[in-house]
């Protein structure tokens, strides 16, 4: 497939708008130094000087000062873009930086960027690998240290060059394959039939082990969703508090007050846990507190775990658990025992006990949740882990074309069909690095970042 590569020069701010020390605007492509040019003056015209050099100016407009700034200047190739860049740090006024994009955009042919640009820009000069890209978003959107470290693995190519090599592996095999074809009236067998099921068995062996992390870097990336049930009044939103440290949600002696879901995060050992305090489930006139209900079915079917709470006076409520299984029959329930500090009297079959109150067994909670959330998985620094239902989902299809040409293979079809086969592989994996990827999904990709990325 064929890129257009933008000739055009883009602009935007790269810093979040609003009021701050200072703002960056971003610019890139062939006319970033001849546009600052027009309306900067220093020590010396951007034109004569080197890359990765700062320079203290004006930007001056009409014979007004616009603002004191310092700009950067980085030249082709080695840039972020791989294109000449621009970066102008002002003061952080969004007058100020909309004024400067304005007047560059007015009195030059640069145009705005779109949302992520000039990643896009990263990713069609082949600085960085469509992998590389995404992990560049990740990395913007981490909220925990382990989502960080997962989003900077695949930014420094962990999983490109993983994804690069078995491709070369399948390409081997290919060459061999399509050697014989050309071969094929002599007979010529370069490949014993063994060797190659062996071969693309450990293809296969070692996606698995991709396709089996994705799991777990689902949760590196995008946290657990714990939903928080159970009927009015057990305590639910005092756990809530209890574990944010702070009083957002409503804690209250009246039932049913807790009208609105209400999601917090908490990191537990750098992992990231998306909580979901719902309005206690029952039948009810309330029309808003109904509204509620519905919010609530909503969030337990989008669950990973539930805490089911009860507490020592009512137990739990067994219409409730049914309820949960039917919304979200794959969901893992806690039963979670509250007000542990008035005393218990009978035995409610409960997974945890604690206190909202007290804290009494709120770390053992923690330390249960983090293990049944990651089944006991941990992560270290050289694990290649997939995270991105677009690589989970290419790899599958790899997958399947490979256990097509094991069946090939042993079906004794010809070897036209088992090159086919292997192609249809090779083009999957060169769908997750972006050698081979339509243009609807490159647009999709990058339409998700934010502008001035
Ligand atoms: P929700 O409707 O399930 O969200 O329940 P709330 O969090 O609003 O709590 C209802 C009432 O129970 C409030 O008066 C809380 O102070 C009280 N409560 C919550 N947790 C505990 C606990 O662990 N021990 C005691 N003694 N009271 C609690």
């Amino acid at each position: 497939m064929k890129f257009e590569i933008s000739e055009d020069t883009i602009i935007a701010l790269a810093t979040p708008p609003g009021i701050g020390a200072i703002s960056i605007i971003r610019i890139s492509g062939p006319e970033s130094i001849s546009a600052i040019d027009k309306i900067f003056s220093g020590k010396m015209k951007i034109n004569d000087a080197k890359s990765h050099t700062i320079h203290y100016g004006k930007i001056i407009y009409n014979n007004e000062i616009l603002d004191d700034v310092l700009v950067s200047v980085f030249r082709a190739p080695n840039t972020y873009t791989a294109e000449d860049c621009i970066e102008i740090s002002t003061h952080g006024s969004p007058l100020i930086t909309q004024r400067i994009i304005s007047l560059i955009i007015d009195n030059t042919r640069v145009r705005p960027a779109e949302p992520g640009e000039f990643t896009k820009r990263a990713f069609l000069n082949n600085r960085i690998d469509l992998t590389q890209a995404e992990a560049v978003a990740d990395l913007i959107n981490s909220r925990t240290a382990v989502s960080l470290r997962g989003a900077r693995n695949q930014m420094n190519g962990l999983l490109f060059s993983k994804i690069r090599s078995l491709r070369q592996q399948l390409v081997d095999i290919s060459s061999i394959i399509e050697l014989e074809l050309d071969f094929s009236e002599e007979d010529i067998v370069l490949f014993q039939k063994s060797e190659m099921i062996g071969r693309i068995k450990d293809i296969l062996s070692e996606i698995d082990v991709l396709l089996n992390s994705y799991s777990f870097g689902k949760v590196i990336r995008d946290g657990i969703h714990v939903a928080i049930v159970g009927a009015p009044n057990v305590g639910k939103s005092s756990l809530l508090n209890y574990l944010l440290k702070e009083s957002r949600a409503i804690v209250s002696d009246t039932p049913g007050t807790t009208r609105d879901t209400i999601s917090e995060m908490i990191s537990i050992d750098g992992f990231l846990f998306r909580l979901h305090d719902t309005a206690g489930i029952r039948f009810s006139v309330d029309e808003i507190e109904n509204e509620g209900i519905e919010r609530a079915r909503q969030v337990i079917k989008n669950a990973d775990i539930i805490f089911l709470i009860g507490d020592v006076i009512v137990g739990f409520s067994e219409f409730l658990e049914e309820e949960l299984h039917t919304l979200n029959s794959t969901v893992r329930v806690l039963k979670i025992l509250n007000k542990i500090d008035l005393g218990v009297n009978s035995n409610y079959s409960e997974n945890f006990r604690i206190s909202a109150k007290t804290g009494f067994g709120i770390n053992n909670l923690l330390a249960g949740l983090k293990e049944v959330a990651l089944h006991g998985g941990t992560y270290t620094e050289k694990d290649i882990i997939i995270s991105n239902i677009r690589h989970f989902d290419c790899l599958m299809k790899v997958k399947t074309c490979l256990i097509k040409a094991l069946y090939t293979i042993s079906e004794n079809y010809s070897g036209e069909f088992l090159a086919s086969d292997l192609r249809a592989a090779e083009i999957s994996f060169s769908e997750i690095i972006g050698e081979i990827t339509p243009e609807d999904i490159l647009n999709n990709i990058f339409s998700k970042f934010c502008i001035g990325k």
